[in-house]
Order: C-alpha cells, then structure tokens, then sequence
C-alpha cells in the first residue's frame, strides 16, 4: 500500500519555492498540508529580473491583480529580447513574444516572405511584427482585440527578490506555514531511502510525506542528500560565470531585454521601474573576472547604485528532477544562462507538472518516471534553443566565438538547424516552451537563410502576393495609434 501524500515540505524560499508553495496551495486546497522552510541566514540568490509570457496565467490563476503585482516587484513591460552583436559585430534582431505575419493558409508566412523577398521585396519578418514595431517605437498598450494578427504577447521584468515576498504573503495568508531556520540534518528511511524529515539547527523537526527541494544550487536534498547526479552541459555552454550590478534608471524605460554579445560572452540590461538590472556572463575559460568586471562598468548607461556580485554556475541539469518522494526545482534541478529568460519559466512547468501528476494516494514509480521525461525533453529544448544563439555565428574576433560555432552540436539542435536551412520549416517538440515564432525569429536573426521555400507560396501571382504582404504589414502599423510611450503607459495603468 502506497503513502497517501497529506504534507508536502518545501525547503528553500526562494522564487521557486515560494512560486511552489502559492501554487500547490491553490489548487490542492485544505487536503494537503504546505510547510515551507528556509532561511534568512542563507538568503536566496536575488538575481532573475526577466521572464516569459506564460507568467501572467501564472498570477492570474492564483488571482493576482497585475496592477498590484507591477506596483509590489517594480515591475515593468517586457514584449521581446534584443540580440546585439550575435551574429557579427554592429548588427541586432529581435526575438518578440509576437507571431510575425498572419496565416496565410497552408504554408507559414515565412515561405510567402521568402518568396517575395527572392523576387525583390524589402521588408524584414519584424516589420509584420507588431510586438517589434512597439519595441520600435518604445511603446505599449494593452488592448483589446479578437483579431490574433492584433495580440501583443507580453513578460515582465520584475525584481524577483520582491516577487518571492509577494508570494511569500499571499501563500501564508492562504495558510501556508513558513518556517524559519537552517537545514542541518536530513532523515531518511534507512530502507527505502525516502526522505522523512528535516531536522533544523534551532532544533525545530519537521516531517512530511513529500518534499520539493527548492535549496536552489546547494540541492540540499536531491544532490547532497539522495546523491543524484548532475549531468553537465558545459562543453556546450562553457559560460560558468556572472557578474550582477544593478544601476540607476534611465530616463525612459525600454519594453525590451537588451542581451549585448561581447568578445566571450555576453552582457543584459533590464529596466525596472525603479533602476536597472546589468549583468555580464562569461566562460572563464576565455576570459579573466577582472578583465569581465572591466567590461561590465565600462559598459553601463548610468550610475551604478550597488557593488558588482560574482556568481558561478555549471549548465547542467540534475539526472532525474524526482528522485524517491523528492523533487527539485527552481536551480536545485539545474543551470541554463538567462539568455531567454527560462530559469523562472520552468520552475512554473515543474509545479504545474507535479500537480498534474500529483501522487495523493502515494507515490508510483511510473509518475516518476513520466514526471522525469516530460523535464529531461523540456530542459534539452530550451538548452538547445540557447546553444542556437551561440553556435549560428559568422563573429571571428575571439576564439570563443569560433570555437563556438566550430563545436558539435546536440542531434536534435542540428536536425533543426538542417531542416529550416533546406526548406524553411521548424519541427516542435511537444515539451519545447519555444513555439515556430520564436526558433523562427533567431534563425533568421543569427543568419541561417532558407535554400527553399514552400511551393504552396507560388499559388498566388507574384503581384498579388506584394499586395498581401503590403496590406498585412499596414494593418500591423494601425495599432500604433493606440499606444503610449513605455513610462506613460505604466504611469497611466498604475497611477503615479
Ligand atoms: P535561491 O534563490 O538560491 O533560493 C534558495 C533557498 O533555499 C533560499 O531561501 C535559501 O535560504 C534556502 N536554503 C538553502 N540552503 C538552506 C538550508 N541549509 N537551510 C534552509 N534554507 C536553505 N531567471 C529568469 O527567469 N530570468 C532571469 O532574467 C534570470 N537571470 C539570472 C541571472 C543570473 C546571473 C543567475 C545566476 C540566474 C538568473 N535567473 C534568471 C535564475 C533565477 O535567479 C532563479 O531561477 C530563481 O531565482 C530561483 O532560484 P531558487 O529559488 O531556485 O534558489
């Protein structure tokens, strides 16, 4: 007879185990018992300021008013991440939230575009893209509309420090219990080697049926304590460093995350309301702290309000995210580079995915294994999707980036690469958090140029396809008239 799950223990209370404890408490009510430990001592790592769409049904399924949310984390409007230098030095694309173009039937708008663009056409994928037209102009507004050519897809850049607290209240006022202390030792059942209780240094014990480890990079339980192993993922994304400082803000706040490409890596910038997040990520194997540090304050647009912070890191991810009646998420279950922002994004996918499969009537070897495969192909894809970015470069000013684009790939990367390169198309996979639109935008974006184009693009003549696309892209400018610079609309829709 199996365990029925009554209390589940979270350790950690960073933003993953904040964004889990708010969640199970939601959706599993008064049935199950949260208990959430961590400690003020130890503290949380405070860096994470930029997210993707999903998060609002996030905050709008526990029942956060935006306003709220954006006024409580300094919160501002994120509708795309602007990659500069990339490709090669002095040139940019976007990659929005947006879907460019308009469906035009059997074949995807990129074919259509190829074709005009083959026979003289001059406009870019971006210039039918609504969310790059706002970034453009620096402006945004929420409106309303049935039309799908009309939807701004947007993310937040947000100070996720203040995030955790917020959830931190709302998930106790809800009647999760926090606890404060240091985790000193952890018990297991000597014969199964489940985990059964946390024992605390001011001598508070704590038990529970089911534990999520959410001790961020120390993996207290998972790694330390059922010794899982780790699987690197460094000879493919060989950054292992970054350098935080956060600066005073500028005198208009951009709508966008700004990720700089610099000799061996990296460096973001990302507007709060209050200042700005920067930060540098490099590999040390290419570069020195000291020459990064450098690199960092040269670069900053305004005055710096807090000393630079270190912080390392090994890509990877944990073999198995559950383990026996563990889990792990948030940074505990591993490392991507906050390259697209997906950190904060899959501690949400691991939540959703354990309540989903959530064991009440105790726990089954077949859920854990389910549960590990559905995180094994979501990791692999975002993991690959960032390698994308590095590897699909023409830069030949550093031996970073040469080596980067002369490295192996993964298969799945490399199939995917082919297929858009031979016929423009993408394939998904089920568990990618990356739809066509955003694989679509940074192939185009680090060059990769299609040989061919889909032949369902040459039904229409060529004149009425020019037409189409004129019109699409005119339709896309109208919305324009609706909007408000970036700082007006925030002040607008929430007050001074
Ligand atoms: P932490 O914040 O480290 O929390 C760990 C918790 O465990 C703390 O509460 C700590 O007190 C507790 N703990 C640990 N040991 C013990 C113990 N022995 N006893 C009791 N408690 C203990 N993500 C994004 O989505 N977007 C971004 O833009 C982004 N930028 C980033 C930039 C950098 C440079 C880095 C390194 C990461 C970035 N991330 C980003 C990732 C993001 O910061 C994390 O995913 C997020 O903060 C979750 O962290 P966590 O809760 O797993 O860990």
């Amino acid at each position: 007879m199996q365990q029925a799950i009554k209390k589940v223990v979270i350790a950690g209370g960073g933003t993953a185990g904040w964004m889990t404890a708010s969640l199970l408490r939601k959706v599993l009510g008064k049935q199950v018992e949260v208990e959430l430990v961590e400690s003020e001592d130890i503290g949380i790592i405070g860096v994470g300021e930029a997210t993707i769409p999903p998060i609002q049904t996030f905050n709008q399924f526990l029942g956060i008013d935006e306003k709220e949310f954006l006024r409580e984390t300094n919160g501002t409007i994120k509708l795309a991440i602007k990659f500069e230098n990339w490709r090669v030095k002095g040139e940019s694309y976007f990659h929005t939230f947006g879907a460019p173009g308009a469906n035009l039937g059997f074949c995807n708008f990129q074919h259509y575009l190829m074709r005009a663009h083959q026979n003289g056409m001059k406009k870019s994928l971006w210039d039918f893209d609504l969310n790059y037209l706002c970034c453009r102009g620096g402006v945004f507004n929420k409106i309303s509309t049935q039309n799908p050519m009309f939807d701004i897809p947007y993310a937040y850049h947000f100070d996720s420090a203040l995030y955790g607290k917020y959830l931190r209240k709302l998930s106790e006022s809800a009647g999760v219990k926090r606890t404060e202390g240091i985790i000193e030792h952890i018990k297991q059942c000597e014969k199964t080697g489940n985990i059964l209780g946390l024992q605390l240094k001011n001598g508070i014990q704590i038990e529970g049926d089911l534990f999520v480890d959410c001790t961020g990079s120390r993996a207290l339980l998972t790694q330390k304590t059922l010794g899982v192993e780790y699987e690197d993922w460094s000879h493919w994304l060989p950054a292992d460093s970054a350098l935080a400082v956060q600066t005073d803000r500028f005198d208009s706040t951009l709508p966008y995350t700004r990720s700089i490409a610099h000799d061996n890596g990296w460096q973001w910038r990302i507007p709060l309301t209050n200042r700005n997040g920067n930060g540098i990520v490099y590999s040390s194997n290419y570069t020195d702290d000291e020459q990064a540090h450098d690199r960092l304050v040269n670069n900053l647009d305004s005055k710096a309000v807090n000393d630079v912070r270190k912080i390392s890191f090994k890509t990877g991810r944990t073999k198995q995210q559950w383990h026996k009646n563990v889990i792990a998420i948030g940074l505990s279950s591993g490392f991507l580079e906050p390259l697209e922002s997906t950190s904060i994004h899959l501690i949400q996918s691991a939540v959703v995915r354990l309540l989903k499969l959530f064991p009440h009537n105790g726990i089954t070897q077949s859920v854990i294994d389910l549960y590990n495969q559905e995180s094994q192909v979501e990791y692999e894809t975002v993991r690959d999707f960032i390698i994308l970015h590095y590897h699909v470069n023409e830069r030949t000013d550093s031996d970073f980036w040469i080596d980067m684009r002369e490295m192996a790939i993964p298969e799945r990367l490399q199939n995917k690469i082919d297929v858009f390169a031979a016929v423009g198309n993408m394939f998904n996979d089920q568990h990618d958090i990356f739809r066509d639109a955003s694989w679509l935008q940074v192939m185009l974006g680090q060059g990769i140029n299609p040989q061919d184009y889909h032949p369902a693009a040459n039904v229409p003549s060529l004149e009425q396809l020019n037409e189409t696309l004129d019109k699409i892209a005119e339709a896309k400018q109208q919305p324009l008239s609706k909007m408000l610079p970036h700082d007006e609309f925030l002040k607008h829709y929430l007050g001074a």
